[in-house]
């Protein structure tokens, strides 16, 4: 969930910086075409400034050209002058209405060409007025109105008013100039700033769009490797099912602990009825099998899964102290029995994603181990049940004929002697009868003890019912078998049975011996050739043992 969440959230900001990517360069583009636009319009505001600049000069050349043909004509008399000047007059008044009309946005420059305007008529008047003297009375006439004040205060004012126009048109032209620098800086600016933006906004939406496919890659694997999880827990849930008793199931258990942590060592440990040790039920790796108390774990003394990945991290007591391995103890808990503990050692890496992993799959493993380990438990507990004798806990008549006959067929396969003992307690009933029923179950349980005490681990003491017992000796030839059944005649008579406070005497007990081959080969056989035996004990006075070797 809160991976989808954070998706949503990564492809949501992929979108806004996408978008506002495309945004900034769509403005840009606008922007650029501003740019353009003002700049074309600048060039033509400077071209224009620079065409009344040409446009005075113009001026001032004709009305300069002007005086000279004048004077030319005046000092010379030649008529091409006069004409010459007729013609740079006729060009001035041209070039002053040009210039007007240049500067026809300008009121600044208006006002000045009207007073200028003024001058120069003027001044083209007294060329027109010093030729036409000229003409009617001479050259010394015309000289002297040439030369008077008025003409040439009039040309040195015209030549000021041209200059004025003109400076005035330059430092119009210095204005646009810097304007025209600055928008364009501060465009620039912009530009290149929203530019370098926009490559942020596309570099950031391209890193966190990677990311994102990454991040999906790695949660599709993860996912996977959650999947092969899965179905390896249920594999080994559905193994460990079909176990018919715990020594199939550690197999079971240290294939799947090596296969769930390759990266880690560890084991199962199980606490014993007493829950006084734990004894491993299965490891893996370099795992240690020293079986611990259960106080040496923290798991077990808290009840919850104890996490040592740093140095500085407390240790369980039944791990090894060293600097490089980090361990997890998980309890493993079924039915709110807490039936052992699932412990790991892993190379410490101060890889916390590989902490977080291992802590995730290890707690579901050891949910799956506690309920399978419980139900195996569960059904020994039950097979226990329907095979031994709640009295005596010895096993019962059913599972003592199981267990002859595959005794029998072992026995025959090897060619080794197998011995089958029936055993009963003599004149019982009066024992019942002195001491009552309780004290009779009192002795059958010690008898039982005795009987277990008094035979090998191979051998099976069972209980045939009432007070008699059947005793399977596998490879105990008659000899052997009748020492044993002494043996054990011997210890019952010893028994100091007390029920409450008070001794209520002893008892004795017969029993006849079979063997096979030399007595029979079926469970019938043998069980009937014991039984008379133990007959004839009887018949001879009980507390004795009857067998094909026995003297008796
Ligand atoms: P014998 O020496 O001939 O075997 O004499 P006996 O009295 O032992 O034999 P009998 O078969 O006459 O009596 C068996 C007695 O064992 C009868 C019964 O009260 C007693 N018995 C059988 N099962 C139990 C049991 O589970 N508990 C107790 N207390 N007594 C039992
Ligand atoms: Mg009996
Ligand atoms: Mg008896």
């Amino acid at each position: 969930m809160s991976y989808l969440n954070h998706a949503h959230n990564r492809i949501r900001t992929i979108d806004i910086t996408f978008s506002a990517a495309i945004l900034l360069l769509t403005v840009m583009l606008f922007l650029s075409y501003y740019i353009r636009a003002e700049l074309s319009e600048s060039n033509q505001l400077t071209d224009h400034t620079y065409e009344v600049i040409m446009s005075v000069d113009t001026l001032s050349n004709a009305l300069l050209q002007a005086e000279s043909s004048r004077r030319g004509y005046i000092l010379t008399g030649n008529v091409q002058q006069k004409s010459r000047c007729e013609f740079f007059v006729q060009q001035a008044m041209e070039n002053l209405k040009e210039v007007k009309e240049l500067t026809v946005d300008n009121p600044g420059q208006q006002r000045r060409l009207a007073r200028l305007g003024d001058q120069i008529t003027r001044k083209l008047a007294i060329f027109k007025t010093s030729i036409a003297q000229y003409d009617k009375i001479g050259f010394r006439a015309s000289l002297q109105a040439q030369l008077t004040e008025e003409g040439t205060a009039l040309m040195t004012s015209t030549r000021t008013g041209l200059d004025e126009i003109k400076n005035q048109e330059k430092a119009l032209l210095g204005q646009r100039r810097n304007k025209e620098r600055t928008t364009l800086l501060i465009m620039t600016v912009v530009f290149f700033s929203g530019i370098a933006i926009a490559i942020i906004l596309l570099s950031l939406s391209y890193y966190i769009a990677r990311h994102e496919s990454l991040s999906h890659l790695i949660a599709a694997g993860d996912l996977q490797a959650a999947n092969r999880d899965i179905s390896d827990l249920s594999s080994m849930t559905q193994l460990l099912q079909s176990c018919s008793n715990f020594e199939e199931a550690r197999g079971i258990l240290s294939c799947y602990g090596e296969k769930f942590f390759p990266k880690a060592s560890g084991g199962i440990y199980l606490i014993n009825a007493s829950r006084t040790l734990m004894t491993d039920a299965a490891t893996w790796g370099a795992a240690d099998r020293k079986p611990f108390t259960p106080d040496q774990c923290w798991a077990m003394r808290l009840g919850q899964a104890h996490l040592s990945a740093a140095a500085s991290d407390v240790k369980c007591q039944h791990v090894e102290m060293d600097s490089v391995t980090a361990h997890l103890c998980i309890p493993l808990a079924a039915h709110h029995e807490t039936l052992g503990t699932l412990h790991l050692s892993f190379a410490r890496n101060g890889d916390p994603e590989f902490v977080e992993k291992i802590r995730l799959k290890s707690a579901a493993f050891a949910e799956q181990v506690a309920l399978a380990v419980r139900s195996l438990q569960m059904r020994e507990q039950l097979r226990e049940l329907s095979i031994r004798d709640p009295l005596t806990s010895l096993l019962n008549r059913r599972h003592m004929e199981e267990s002859l006959l595959r005794e029998i067929s072992r026995a025959s396969r090897t060619k080794q002697p197998l011995s089958v003992v029936m055993l009963d307690v003599d004149h019982f009933k009066n024992f019942n009868d002195a001491f009552g029923h309780e004290a009779g179950d009192h002795v059958l349980k010690e008898v039982g003890q005795l009987l277990q005490k008094n035979v090998r681990d191979s051998d099976i003491a069972c209980r045939f019912g009432g007070e008699e017992f059947t005793l399977i000796l596998p490879e105990a030839d008659c000899d052997i078998a009748l020492e044993i059944c002494n043996r054990i005649r011997n210890s019952v008579k010893e028994l100091q049975v007390v029920v409450g406070r008070q001794h209520v005497g002893h008892v004795t007990i017969s029993a006849g011996i079979s063997v096979f081959p030399s007595d029979g080969d079926t469970i019938q056989q043998l069980l009937a050739i014991a039984d008379e035996a133990l007959y004839e004990a009887k018949e001879k006075g009980r507390d004795r043992v009857i067998a094909s070797c026995s003297s008796d």
